[in-house]
């Protein structure tokens, strides 16, 4: 059998990685500026993070959701101190679309609504529901198409106002920044009008913090720097440090019926060690303020170097805008200079989403290294 070749993959092999560098089998080091998309929130191979699932691996991998798995109540208890969100309830799942797909499900489950309301150039997932709520045509299925779908233009406060005026609205769904579609930030008045209007409304106002949520931004749900309160967060990828997680955080007026939710793997043992090793190392090496601190200074560095169209971004999940693709920056980088970057659906924007633990002198190193790059271009 050959792999189905789905991804456009750069020809470089990595076998090792430790904090925020890999290695490939050629044994060349490279500097880590992608997380594999935010995926690694504390560092590649973190000690900690290993010797928890290593340890857990020895005791116990699995056992279905029909028993007691004292793991869980440990994951929801961490997460609600770290988080701050020690009052909403915790449900496992293993992947971002799931998260996505549970929290809009859970929506239709409270108020009996079905419509749902997404932004242009969100990304909120491929399976069926969270793919409805997609706007990038290239992975939207026409069979997937439903009518409950509400795309609306991002940061438009009539026009939100207007689809809530003619429409049963269930729920809203928002990253906090648009990943995928440029590193985008809302208005802290558009993101406030969806707050209000979701709770006079009766409406479910979901935060999509698949990526920008777990700490990135410096704090918990970027969500959180805009000064609302959301009735579901969904997460997933830096939650497990590169092991797949995802969860829903379920405001408390939201209540759990037995059967409405549930997954085989969610939850299941060597998720919650991976999970909890993730909380307690963000907790010990303060990695949230670490973000806030180095994520400052490459923004501010950034704009001052004067190279880019725009910088957008808060703590470490930054978008550098140019006025030209951005893929031969990329590439030079990647091979010549052996730093990882990413792309976005906005060609022109290059994305960063490093670990969290990304030291000032490596975000020199980029800096420094990025501006021999555009000379060279
Ligand atoms: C990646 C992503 C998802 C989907 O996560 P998967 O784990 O790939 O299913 C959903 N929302 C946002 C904002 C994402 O970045």
């Amino acid at each position: 059998m050959n792999m189905f070749d789905v991804y456009p993959v750069f020809g470089i092999k990595p076998v090792k990685g430790e904090g925020s560098y890999v290695w490939d089998s050629e044994g060349n080091k490279y500097l880590d500026l992608y997380g594999g998309h935010a995926v690694i929130s504390i560092g590649h191979s973190h000690p900690h993070f290993v010797e928890s699932i290593s340890n857990q691996l020895k005791e116990l991998a699995f056992y279905s959701n029909f028993i007691i798995n004292p793991l869980q109540e440990k994951f929801a208890r961490k997460l609600g101190e770290v988080s701050g969100y020690q009052d909403y309830n915790l449900f496992l799942c293993n992947s971002g679309a799931e998260a996505n797909e549970n929290a809009i499900k859970l929506a239709s489950f409270y108020n009996g609504k079905k419509k749902v309301i997404s932004f242009t150039k969100g990304f909120h997932g491929r399976t069926s529901l969270s793919v409805a709520v997609t706007d990038n045509p290239k992975i939207v299925a026409p069979v997937n198409e439903t009518d409950n779908a509400i795309i609306l233009p991002f940061n438009d406060e009539k026009a939100l106002e207007k689809a809530f005026q003619e429409e049963e609205i269930s729920a809203v769904i928002i990253e906090g920044i648009q990943g995928i579609g440029g590193i985008n930030l809302p208005n802290p008045s558009f993101i406030k009008k969806i707050e209000r209007l979701c709770k006079d409304n009766n409406a479910v106002f979901i935060a999509d913090a698949v990526q920008c949520g777990y700490g990135r931004t410096g704090k918990f749900f970027s969500h959180d720097h805009f000064e609302v309160k959301a009735d579901i967060y969904t997460m997933a990828k830096g939650m497990g440090n590169g092991f797949p997680i995802g969860g829903i955080a379920i405001s408390p007026k939201i209540e759990a019926v037995y059967g409405m939710l549930g997954s085989t793997f969610g939850g299941n043992h060597m998720a919650c060690a991976a999970g909890i090793a993730v909380l307690e190392v963000m907790e010990k090496e303060n990695l949230m303020e670490n973000a806030t601190q180095v994520g400052n200074y490459l923004i501010q560095e950034l704009k001052g170097m004067g190279i880019a169209k725009e910088v957008r971004g808060i703590g470490l999940m930054i978008g550098i805008e140019f006025d030209f693709p951005i893929k031969e920056i990329r590439t030079k980088l990647l091979f010549e200079n052996k730093i990882f970057t990413g792309s976005a659906s906005n060609p022109n924007t290059l994305r960063l989403l490093p670990p969290l633990n990304l030291t000032k002198a490596q975000a020199t190193v980029f800096l420094e290294t990025l501006n021999e790059v555009l000379k060279a271009v």
